[in-house]
């Protein structure tokens, strides 16, 4: 396996089909998924081209992070969030949290920066699929989630987040998608920070993209697949 190569590949497809969509493909972020990963493979990934990586387990983001300190331009939790694990999560200093689903999340990364100028970047996880094993607020609930997030100063709602739907159908992991896009189009005049639709895994980023995903997760088809033990 040629991470190199992988990553060029990756890029490639996501510029034809922004250019297929008639979009800019600059304004499609991608954020390399490296959840499972070792460092070198990390490090290998950073020096070819990925500036943006994603983990989703506080634990494994902990002895992680900070050996890629200075080589990475982001770090991304795309994970869910435990109440007990923020405080940790908040000593790596996330770019952006993609998956935040309740208030008491919100709340506790708030209180937690309360005596710090610093404002956590975070997307609200909407659960666009219905399956009851995604986490996720309902599409329906996405509104008024984020009209109460606007009492905590320092948390800034910068977009929404989903998970297509586990299917070989095409068509149902369009309608993820599209619910999504809808949603962010609604709230983009109430919440005037809105800039990213974090959607498009290595499965479906094309799927994501042509309904206006304009930041991809992309993991196994960066690094491999995966091996849990
Ligand atoms: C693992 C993961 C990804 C990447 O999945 P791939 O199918 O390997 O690209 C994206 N988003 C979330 C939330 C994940 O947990």
């Amino acid at each position: 396996m040629d991470i190199a190569e992988n990553i060029k590949n990756i890029k490639t497809e996501i510029n034809q089909i922004a250019e297929r969509c008639g979009r800019n493909p600059k304004e499609i972020i991608l954020v390399a998924v490296s959840k499972t990963k070792p460092v070198s493979l990390i490090e290998q990934a950073l020096e070819n081209g990925v500036s943006i990586i994603g983990e989703n387990k506080v634990q494994e983001a902990t002895e992680k992070i900070p050996l890629l300190k200075g080589k990475y331009k982001e770090f991304h939790f795309i994970g869910h969030l435990q109440t007990n694990k923020i405080k940790k999560l908040l000593q790596l200093h996330p770019d952006l949290i993609h998956s935040v689903d309740k208030i008491k999340t919100a709340k506790k990364i708030d209180d937690l920066l309360k005596d710090s100028s610093r404002k956590q970047n975070i997307l609200i996880e909407v659960n666009t699929s219905g399956e009851e094993s995604k986490f996720g607020i309902k599409p329906n609930e996405v509104k008024a989630f984020c009209k109460e997030l606007k009492n905590f100063n320092n948390i800034k709602v910068t977009g929404l987040m989903t998970v297509g739907k586990l299917t070989d159908n095409q068509d149902e992991i369009r309608e993820c998608f599209k619910t999504l896009k809808n949603l962010y189009d609604e709230l983009k005049s109430e919440c005037s920070d809105f800039k990213y639709l974090s959607m498009g895994m290595s499965g479906d980023f094309k799927i994501a993209i042509e309904e206006g995903s304009n930041m991809v997760r992309i993991g196994s088809a960066i690094f491999g697949k995966r091996v849990y033990k």
